[in-house]
């Protein structure tokens, strides 16, 4: 691994200089530790202490200068995950002359991105908490590019999907562990630290109950954008083949199976007469599973985290959830929340096992497989008989773990007919192009204009000009929002209206000064902003 940072060339000697008398450098973005990203230059971390240390010198930054708020509780998020208390990233500080008693540093020549993956051997983990947020963390700031060097700081081995993380940059990922063989003291000549949460769409309930996150911030265009690029990594063409659609059973071989799988498929090419097929990350190359997915019509998977996989479904495709028996499936979103992220344009169903009989149970199993047999017996009989998981948190809890590691025969006739509810005819990707939500401007050059007529009764004219964007738009309807509002009062007239310019009567007095406020919509929901208030004397 040496050799691999030794391939671009630096003056090691000026390196060491710039250092000892810079110090460390680090400007960050974001107020509080759980929005933070920081950008350092000559950052160092020893492998012996397994701490970042910051060089103090008389040119050295640090902002924010937190003091020991730096602690409460941590400078920033090293994961993408929301404040969690395992993934906290901090240093320790010295001043730069401490180096002449250190060990020699090591430079690390790349910029750096350091980083923690969450949980790198679940799928869906893998994708929502760090495939996602490097890349939009990548694509923030300039300096990360495909020449990038990432570095998991988690401590885990490479995990199951390595090769996914490697498609991200030309250079390899190194882990904590592989660290201690290049050096004790390993100096980041310009590092970035910490992921954009930008993307994440759930919260796994570590605090409460799991669900999607308060503020989502991300649409399928971004989702579509990061799914395209990891296409042309993965040598999967996004040209539309002329091959036939089909639906896609993706199945689990080790845990919470479908135990009528083959009569399932059956009943799915039957019903819906397209090819139906299966695929499992046990039988299937990753590329060979993106492939597929990119052009189906609709994927049926037991919840779990392969259903992370309909990131790469085609617009108009169908997502169907199954969900084990006593499994609440509005309890349990992460999926749904992805399928139906605007813009994202895919159709969801949920499915639930309602007959205890076709659930199969195992009680024996260790508890991280959903046994039960180490609780005591009252608790053990109060789960069995439990028709619903209630709410609980993350991520150890019993009764949750012993009904989604349950195996289910699905029954067929009651699957269909939720998938019919939704689909009609023959499921199909929308081979059209997604009708944007573009927003319209401020309308513009509002005035009005008022005639008194006696002592109690007014008419207000007011009018304006269509948003400057909307002559650049072909817009189906265009209508404008109009709120007239006297001066001191909380309450307001609203009016839709079809044109640019409207006399009010209604409701308008004489020798009264009224605020107008309009703003234009698209489409129905589409709402533009308000242009600036117009003041109104009758
Ligand atoms: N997994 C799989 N086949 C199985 C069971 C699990 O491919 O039969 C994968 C799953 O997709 C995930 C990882 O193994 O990436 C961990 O699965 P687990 O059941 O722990 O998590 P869940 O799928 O419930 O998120």
């Amino acid at each position: 691994q040496s050799q691999e940072l030794s391939q671009v060339q630096i003056d090691y000697h000026a390196a060491l200089q710039a250092l000892v008398e810079d110090g460390t450098r680090m400007v960050c973005t974001g107020r509080m530790h759980t929005d933070r990203i920081c950008r350092f230059e000559s950052l160092c971390f020893s492998t012996e202490a397994v701490e970042f240390v910051f060089f103090h010198s008389n040119s050295s930054v640090m902002l924010p200068n937190l003091g020991s708020r730096r602690f409460q509780p941590a400078l920033l998020d090293l994961s993408s995950v929301e404040d969690h208390n395992t993934q906290y990233f901090n240093f320790v500080e010295l001043p730069a002359a401490a180096l002449k008693f250190m060990p020699k540093p090591v430079f690390v020549p790349d910029v750096a991105l350091i980083l923690n993956r969450f949980n790198p051997d679940n799928l869906m983990h893998v994708f929502h908490d760090d495939l996602l947020p490097i890349f939009y963390t990548m694509l923030q700031f300039p300096d990360l590019d495909m020449e990038t060097r990432l570095f998991f700081m988690e401590g885990w081995g490479e995990g199951l999907h390595f090769d996914l993380y490697k498609l991200l940059s030309n250079k390899q990922p190194l882990l904590r562990e592989q660290l201690k063989t290049l050096g004790r003291l390993l100096c980041f000549t310009k590092s970035y630290v910490g992921l954009s949460k930008i993307t994440t769409w759930y919260q796994y309930g570590f605090v409460q109950p799991q669900g999607p996150k308060a503020n989502l911030l991300v649409s399928g265009n971004e989702v579509r954008q990061f799914t395209k690029f990891m296409m042309e990594k993965l040598n999967v063409s996004l040209e539309e083949s002329s091959s036939e659609e089909y639906i896609i059973v993706f199945s689990r071989t080790i845990n919470r199976l479908i135990l009528n799988e083959a009569e399932l498929i059956l009943a799915l090419a039957q019903e819906f007469q397209m090819k139906t097929i299966t695929v499992s990350i046990e039988d299937h190359s990753f590329s060979d599973i993106v492939r597929r997915i990119s052009n189906e019509s609709m994927l049926v998977s037991m919840h779990g985290a392969q259903l992370v996989m309909s990131l790469f479904l085609p617009r108009g495709a169908t997502v169907v959830e199954l969900f084990p028996y006593a499994i609440n499936p509005e309890h349990y979103t992460p999926y749904k929340t992805l399928a139906t992220l605007p813009g994202m344009d895919l159709q969801y169903i949920a499915w639930q096992n309602r007959e205890e009989e076709n659930t199969v149970t195992y009680p024996d199993r260790p508890w991280d497989q959903g046994g039960i047999a180490h609780l005591d017996k009252a608790e053990q009989e109060r789960i069995i008989k439990s028709q619903e998981v209630p709410r609980h948190l993350c991520c150890r809890n019993p009764e949750w773990l012993f009904r989604v590691y349950q195996d289910t025969k699905v029954d067929i006739p009651s699957l269909i007919q939720v998938i019919r509810q939704t689909v009609k005819s023959k499921p199909g990707p929308k081979r059209q192009k997604w009708a944007s939500g573009l927003y319209p401007g401020k309308v513009r050059d509002a005035k009005c204009q008022a005639s008194v007529q006696g002592t109690s009764e007014a008419k207000l004219s007011v009018s304006w000009q269509i948003p400057w964007n909307l002559k650049y738009l072909k817009v189906r309807e265009v209508k404008y929002e109009v709120w007239i509002q006297e001066q001191g009062e909380n309450t307001y007239m609203p009016y839709i209206l079809s044109h640019q310019n409207h006399t009010f009567s209604e409701n308008i007095k004489p020798f009264t000064i009224y605020l107008v406020w309009i703003r234009c919509i698209f489409n129905k929901n589409l709402l533009g902003p308000f242009a600036d208030v117009l003041l109104c004397n009758t």
